[in-house]
């Protein structure tokens, strides 16, 4: 249905109202104007004739009246009756019981019907003044009649008629009906303005209300409605000030609440996913986004299934919302070596229902792999102490079964037994130091001071000098000033010194192994080149790890454990520094420490 403004409600029907007044008005007071003329005629009309019935009476004239009178007489009366309706301005009739007309001021009565028939003319005949208003044959025209009796003792004479034309009484009435228009009119005009001002007065308060409560629809929960001067609209416009002012404080509390929450959720490196009870997505914090690469925002109310492409996650996300308790689960990410651990529980309204379920996920991928480490570890270190004691064992059972007693095979066999037992003990002494490193490294309570690194370059080349001289080998040194870092002395020349025995083991018998220490871009560099056969590029990215041999027949044949370079990388880690190496198969390798300038 069409909507029309409230002025334009009320002000139509002002003007009806008007209108219809006024209409009434008119209506009424041209009747009361044509009824006051007709009584005023009528008053005026029977005064004439009630005189000139009195004129009538005298005895001079009475005798006039007489039907059978001289023509004379009533030439006297008709004559009488012109002067008479000239001097007062009405038809006067004189008109004898018989119908027969004696006298009229305006025709002549010879020529006129008889008039008993003339409704006035016979009240009269009764006594009685007779008043009508009827068609006039002889004027053509309506007329109004006043009749009165003139008594001669009992009888009745004649009767004196007395008549106006009612076109003058309407015609004064039609004036009047015009001015009462005219002002009518103005009135209208003046009650029509007024009715402008007044709708105007009436509805621009509602209008202010309106225009009020759709700021307030709008989320303008701050405007304010003024006052009104019209008591129910100012209540009303206070109400909804009130109203505005607890909603706005609700919003508030509600959306600092949400940004509560949302804050919280986003600072959680736990990935979070909150479904309803049908698997449409509530909520999802920034980390389960970043796992499964979507955007929350574009997420929401979606199904999570074509949201989140993980069947795991969404089998488990199935088991929280119908199992009793929590659910946990793996949930490894596809692509990646990544895996999550899942929690699911169900979600619960205020009345206790339940409205879903919840999912946190915790990045276990680092703590998976630091287990995985630790198994192989185990394995390796099983691996490695089986070799040495199986062979001490044997040699020993050997010697034990009677090949004691051939003095050459108890040298041989003693001599096999002592190598494998130092073996034993360096495997052992080399899971040491690295556990311990990893001790301290772990507590941060290395103890570090500043050192010069030329010195321990000089004292590690120093402590290699047997085992390079054994080989041939030429140790060189090449050290840029004086450089200063802060160092834990005697770990940091036992990572240069397995450096460098280990280009001596590995590197070509009467070659050069150069030892040099320079400073670049604010880092000390401690370089160990050698002219070995160099290290294939595939082996490069795991040659620091623990018991990882390029040639494990040769490392072992060589007396090495597979921990010497995993120990230099715990020493410089823990020096804050960090290793690399660089190597061509043929042409030798060179292995870099880097630590951060003091
Ligand atoms: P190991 O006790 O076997 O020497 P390391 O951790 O010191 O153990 O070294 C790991 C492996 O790296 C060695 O087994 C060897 O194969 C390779 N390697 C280390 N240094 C060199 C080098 N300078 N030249 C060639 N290969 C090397």
């Amino acid at each position: 249905m069409k909507k029309r403004r409230l002025i334009w409600q009320l002000y139509p029907s002002y003007l009806v109202v008007i209108a219809v007044s006024l209409g009434a008005t008119a209506w009424y007071i041209s009747r009361s104007i044509r009824v006051f003329h007709y009584a005023q005629a009528e008053k005026a009309l029977d005064s004439a004739a009630f005189l000139v019935a009195e004129h009538l009476k005298t005895p001079e004239r009475l005798p006039a009246l007489d039907p059978h009178g001289a023509a004379e007489a009533h030439a006297g009366i008709d004559s009488l009756c012109k002067s008479l309706g000239a001097a007062c301005g009405y038809r006067v009739t004189v008109v004898l019981p018989s119908g027969q007309v004696l006298g009229d001021s305006e025709k002549n009565p010879g020529q006129m019907e008889n008039h008993a028939d003339r409704p006035e003319i016979a009240t009269a005949l009764h006594g009685r003044a007779g008043v009508a208003i009827h068609y006039s044959r002889t004027l053509r025209m309506h007329m109004m009649y006043v009749a009165v009796p003139v008594q001669a003792g009992s009888r009745t004479a004649a009767i004196v008629r007395t008549s106006l034309s009612l076109a003058d009484i309407d015609a004064a009435v039609h004036n009047m009906r015009k001015r009462l228009a005219a002002a009518g009119m103005v009135i209208a005009c003046v009650a029509a303005a007024m009715s402008v001002v007044v709708s105007r007065r009436i509805s621009r308060p509602i209008e202010n209300i309106r225009r009020g409560a759709e700021a307030f629809g709008r989320g303008e929960l701050q405007s304010r409605l003024p006052p009104a001067r019209v008591a129910e609209l100012d209540i009303l416009a206070n109400t909804l000030n009130r109203m505005a002012n607890q909603l706005n404080a609700r919003i508030n509390t509600i959306t600092e609440q949400r940004d509560e929450q949302n804050a919280l959720l986003a600072c959680m490196i736990e990935g979070v996913v909150a479904v309803d009870n049908e698997k449409r997505l509530i909520k999802m914090n920034e980390a389960a986004e970043q796992f499964f690469h979507v955007r929350a925002a574009d997420a929401a109310g979606k199904a999570v299934g074509a949201v989140i492409r993980n069947a795991l996650l969404l089998r488990i996300i199935d088991d929280a919302l119908e199992a009793a308790g929590p659910i946990e689960g793996d949930v490894p990410l596809p692509d990646t070596d990544r895996r999550l651990q899942a929690h699911g529980t169900a979600l619960h309204g205020a009345a206790g229902q339940r409205i879903g379920a919840l999912v946190v996920l915790n990045d276990v991928t680092r703590l998976r792999r630091l287990e995985t480490v630790r198994r192989d570890f185990v394995a390796n270190v099983s691996h490695e102490l089986k070799t040495p004691i199986t062979s001490i064992k044997g040699f020993a059972e050997t010697l034990l079964d009677g090949a004691a007693a051939n003095a050459q095979d108890l040298d041989r066999f003693l001599k096999i037994i002592a190598k494998q037992a130092n073996r034993l003990q360096s495997i052992i002494e080399d899971l040491l130091t690295l556990s311990s490193l990893e001790d301290v490294a772990e507590k941060h309570d290395v103890e570090l001071q500043r050192g010069r690194v030329d010195n321990v370059v000089e004292n590690a080349i120093q402590s290699c000098q047997t085992s390079a001289e054994a080989r041939g080998m030429q140790l060189r040194t090449h050290c840029e000033g004086a450089l200063v870092a802060n160092l834990n002395i005697q770990l940091f020349e036992q990572a240069v010194a397995n450096l460098i025995d280990n280009s001596i083991k590995y590197g070509e018998a009467g070659t050069a192994v150069e030892v040099s220490a320079r400073e670049r871009d604010g880092e000390i560099a401690i370089l160990v080149r050698d002219e070995g056969p160099g290290i294939a590029g595939e082996h490069l990215p795991r040659l620091f790890e623990r018991f990882y041999r390029v040639d494990k027949s040769r490392s072992r044949k060589l007396g090495g454990t597979g921990l010497g370079l995993a120990i230099v990388k715990r020493i410089v880690l823990a020096h804050g520094g960090r290793v690399s190496v660089e190597s061509t198969l043929g042409k030798g390798s060179t292995f870099s420490i880097f630590l951060p300038r003091a």
